[in-house]
């Protein structure tokens, strides 16, 4: 038997990945992606970017992306995907794949949530929601975002 800690340890969030997010991650409200841009072309990059991957240059600035945006286009994601999938499971919950375009002029992968399938369109305003999406091994809320429609 092995002795259980009485310590109760305040559960930690962490980002999905590590240069995605706005910090802290204390008021998920507040949190933003981040991205870069490239000060010599203009091209903006998710997350962070030291070379800039249209014109090879290295005059790079962080920038916080828009939370709001258009879905450009998304595919139904009706089986569950392989590999480590995160989300619910038995039963699978079919969900959108969308790329937002946002006004800062990038388009991004993102699950489309808090919307039924069929309700999904093309050109739908969409709003950024960053939330705890699982518990990782060391019992960590693992922060991932969606966007769902955007509120008037
Ligand atoms: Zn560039």
């Amino acid at each position: 038997m092995q002795a259980q800690s009485t310590v109760q340890k305040p559960v930690k969030r962490v980002p999905i990945r590590e240069d995605l997010f706005t910090t802290p991650l204390d008021d998920l409200k507040q949190v933003r992606l981040k991205g870069s841009r490239c000060r010599d072309c203009g091209e903006v990059f998710m997350g962070k970017a030291i070379t800039c991957a249209h014109c090879s240059g290295e005059n790079m600035e962080e920038i916080v992306l828009s939370n709001r945006g258009t879905l450009w286009t998304y595919t139904l994601i009706q089986y569950q995907p392989p590999g480590e999938y995160k989300g619910p499971v038995n039963p699978f919950v079919p969900f959108a794949e969308g790329l937002v375009e946002l006004p800062d002029g990038i388009r991004i992968v993102a699950p489309i949530k808090e919307c039924s399938l069929d309700a999904v369109k093309i050109g739908m305003p969409l709003e950024l929601v960053i939330h705890e999406f699982f518990q990782d091994e060391d019992g960590n809320q693992v922060v991932a975002f969606y966007f769902k429609p955007a509120s008037v």
